[in-house]
Parts: structure tokens; sequence; C-alpha cells
């Protein structure tokens, strides 16, 4: 399998609970380097650009609304099928659906609130990489 890079955000809910040591542990764990990582408050608009593509949507501004509350810390991961494994620890985007063991199941406190963000494609991985990390990311070679 090719090595991916993909962009996984721990959301303002995770970051209130104190969960970002844990929840990076566990991508070390399964093999994910991080090589970037920035944490932030996001703007209403920068949260709308993020999720531009649930504009529309019912659940859009509560999201959007959510995503602004408070800090995030948004990493990239990259390693071999690293936009796949990361949605595996991750788990269901619904939490109640979410396998026990997975990053949702265990700090997901809605659907809308639920734990963590991972990029579903190679193309969007690459548009979210560049939204957060316009200068790169890091080479990692051990
Ligand atoms: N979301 C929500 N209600 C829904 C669907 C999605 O609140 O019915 C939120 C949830 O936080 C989710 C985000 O919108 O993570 C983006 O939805 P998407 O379908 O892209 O899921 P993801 O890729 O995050 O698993």
């Amino acid at each position: 399998m090719a090595i991916e890079r993909t962009l996984s955000i721990i959301k303002p809910n995770a970051v209130a609970k104190d969960a970002i040591g844990a929840i990076l542990s566990r991508f070390e764990a399964a093999g994910l380097k991080i090589v970037a990582a920035r944490m932030l408050h996001m703007s209403k608009e920068q949260a709308s650009a993020f999720y531009a593509v649930h504009q529309g949507k019912g659940f859009f501004d509560e999201l959007v609304g959510f995503m602004s509350s408070g800090p995030v810390m948004v990493q990239v991961l990259e390693g071999e099928g690293a936009i796949a494994k990361n949605r595996e620890i991750m788990g269901a985007t619904n939490p109640a659906e979410a396998a026990p063991g997975t990053i949702r199941a265990d700090f997901a406190d809605s659907f809308t609130e639920n734990a963590a963000h991972g990029s579903d494609s190679p193309e969007n991985a690459a548009v979210e990489i560049q939204f957060f990390f316009p200068e790169g990311v890091c080479e990692r070679t051990r």
C-alpha cells in the first residue's frame, strides 16, 4: 500500500477533555507519523470554509458553531494507507455506530461533537492539508 498523508483534527470537545495526548498516542501506536501540527481556535469563517462541502445541510450551522467554539489540534499524519487507517482508528461518523475502542466511541459527546476529523480521500486530504499547512510539512526520515 502507498504511503499517504491525511489531515486529522482533534475537535474542540476532545481538546476540552484533555484528550490530545491520548488521541495522538493512538495514531503513533498505529504507525502513523506526525509530520505537521498546530493548535488554533478557528473563526466561524474558517470553519465554514473548511466544511464548505456541507453548506446548506441541516447540521451545518451547529457544526460550524461547534468547530469554532474552542481550540482544535490539527495534524498531518503520514503512513501506509494513512487515510483509511486514520478513519478506522476514528470510528464511524455517528458515535453511536462507532466500534468499541475507536476515538469516536471513547471521546465523542454527540453526532456533531464526535471528537475527531479525518480526510476521506486523497483529493480531499491534499486540499485539507493545504488549508491548514500552506507552508508544507516535515520530512520524516526516521
Ligand atoms: N455531522 C453532524 N450531523 C450529521 C452528519 C455530520 O453533526 O448528520 C458532523 C459531524 O461532526 C461530522 C461532520 O459533520 O464529523 C462532517 O460530516 P461527514 O459526513 O463529512 O463525516 P466525517 O467525514 O467527519 O466522518
